[in-house]
């Protein structure tokens, strides 16, 4: 596993939690530590960090549960996570392993304002600028072909 993972923010255990609520799955300690790909041992310790912080509640032998403070800030990340997700996929064409691992690693650090300019920028790139297509089609052969393709050199020559 990529070394992110051992070190995986105390906000990646809440989105764990949420995801696997989602999906219908009970939040176990097993559960989120395959689903982090962290050992049982910090999945332990980082929901006590958690639980002291009132974010979640875990009673012995029993799935981990959020308290609605817990609760917000996981969404919070989760929203974070899918616009970050989606613009590597469907904007920079990145792979949707790759994207899933960088997302989650972004989610983290950018400001709300960059984010909700990302978001805006998502939003006329893919839905409302009318040549949304024109410039898809263009990006992808360039990252195809690079700037010696004779079609985009006409393209950019016009
Ligand atoms: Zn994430």
């Amino acid at each position: 596993m990529s070394t992110f993972k051992q070190t995986a923010s105390l906000e990646d255990y809440l989105e764990a939690i949420v995801i696997l609520n989602q999906d219908g799955k009970a939040a176990t300690v097993t559960a989120i530590s395959k689903s982090i790909g962290v050992k049982k041992p910090s999945v332990e310790w980082a929901i006590n960090k958690l639980s002291d912080a009132g974010l979640v509640v875990h009673k012995p032998y029993k799935d981990v549960k959020l308290t609605p403070e817990g609760t917000k800030i996981a969404h919070e990340v989760y929203r974070r996570h899918k616009i970050l997700r989606s613009f590597l996929v469907n904007v920079l064409e990145i792979d949707p392993d790759i994207a899933e691992v960088d997302a989650c690693r972004m989610e983290h650090l950018l400001s709300e304002e960059s984010l909700k300019q990302l978001e805006k920028f998502m939003d006329f790139m893919l839905n409302c600028h009318p040549g949304n297509l024109v410039w898809h089609e263009t990006f992808q052969r360039y990252l195809k072909y690079g700037d010696e393709d004779s079609e985009l050199k006409a393209r950019f020559n016009q």
